[in-house]
């Protein structure tokens, strides 16, 4: 079985992204630059922003964090958002999720103008992917779809299943899949038999939030299986598949931790150059 290391992947991405900042800095005079607002105190938060700043210092991007009271005004957020849009030195908008309640999450996404929606949840980007178009690419679906072309560069024709089908991860997965001609099934809560979903499937993408839901049974033998879950435990952090059973019979595994998650922010700085150089045409 291929163990999928995600940190390994995560920094031979970056290193490419490195070298071609360098490239745009010597075409351009400039170099992207990727702006997060971060509103409150929450330490999850707090870690995230602090890990893509120090990624993004680290190959060569201009970084920047806004940070806003809990309190602060839904309207201040949006005003600072449309200045941003119009800031040439901004290449990539991020605002870090969960924002407090009373601030309408769907309201600050749209503000975004969707050619520096590096998170790729504008409405404009979530269409232009479902119609096959160039957009934006939420990160860590797109993380996973690398991980998954590394080891088996042509899908046209397998059967993926994704488990879950949220907008940050299930559905744009799918979209991605599509694309590469892949046969899509998408499960969610309500899916009456998920392992005889699963058991057809030589791709399972498992982004639900349940930890170790994904059986060593379910899976048939040469399976790619992707397992984005991050779940606290008694044991420790564990994914929404079960790794030891699940590693008998695939072809390949992402560990947790170790596996998509470093993906994601690697795919949030490439997200924020290929905003800056759509941005140059
Ligand atoms: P979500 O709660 O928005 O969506 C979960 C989905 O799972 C829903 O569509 C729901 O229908 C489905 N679901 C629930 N119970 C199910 C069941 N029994 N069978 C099949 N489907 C079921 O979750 P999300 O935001 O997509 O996150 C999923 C997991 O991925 C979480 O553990 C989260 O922490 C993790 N995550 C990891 C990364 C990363 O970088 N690795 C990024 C984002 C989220």
């Amino acid at each position: 079985m291929i163990l999928i290391d995600g940190k390994k992947e995560a920094a031979l991405l970056r290193e490419e992204l490195k070298k071609e900042v360098i490239n745009l800095k010597a075409k351009y005079n400039k170099v992207p630059g990727l702006t997060v607002i971060l509103i409150g105190d929450l330490t999850p938060s707090q870690i995230y922003v602090r890990n893509k700043e120090k990624s993004a210092k680290e190959v060569g991007l201009k970084s920047e964090i806004i940070k806003y009271p809990e309190n602060i005004e839904e309207k201040v957020v949006i005003e600072k958002i449309k200045e941003l849009n119009t800031n040439e030195t901004v290449s990539g908008i991020l605002v870090q999720l969960p924002l407090p309640k009373h601030i309408d999450k769907q309201k600050i996404i749209e503000a975004i103008d969707p050619s520096k929606d590096v998170d790729g949840f504008h409405p404009m980007n979530v269409g232009n992917l479902s119609s096959g178009y160039e957009s934006s690419i939420p990160c860590t679906p797109l993380g996973c779809y690398l991980l998954i072309k590394k080891i088996e560069p042509n899908l046209s024709g397998k059967k993926a299943v994704i488990v879950g089908r949220s907008n940050l991860n299930g559905k744009p997965m799918t979209q991605l899949l599509l694309k590469e001609n892949c046969t899509v099934t998408i499960t969610h809560s309500r899916t009456k038999d998920l392992k005889t979903e699963c058991l057809e499937a030589d791709i399972i993408v498992a982004a639900v939030g349940i930890p170790e839901l994904v059986k060593g049974d379910w899976i048939k033998k040469g399976c790619i299986v992707i397992d984005v879950g991050i779940n606290k435990t008694d044991q420790g952090i564990v994914g929404d598949v079960a790794f030891d059973e699940v590693s008998k019979n695939a072809k390949a595994l992402t560990p947790v931790p170790g596996g998509v998650g470093p993906m994601t922010i690697a795919c949030l700085l490439k997200n924020t150059i290929d905003c800056f150089k759509r941005s140059q045409i």
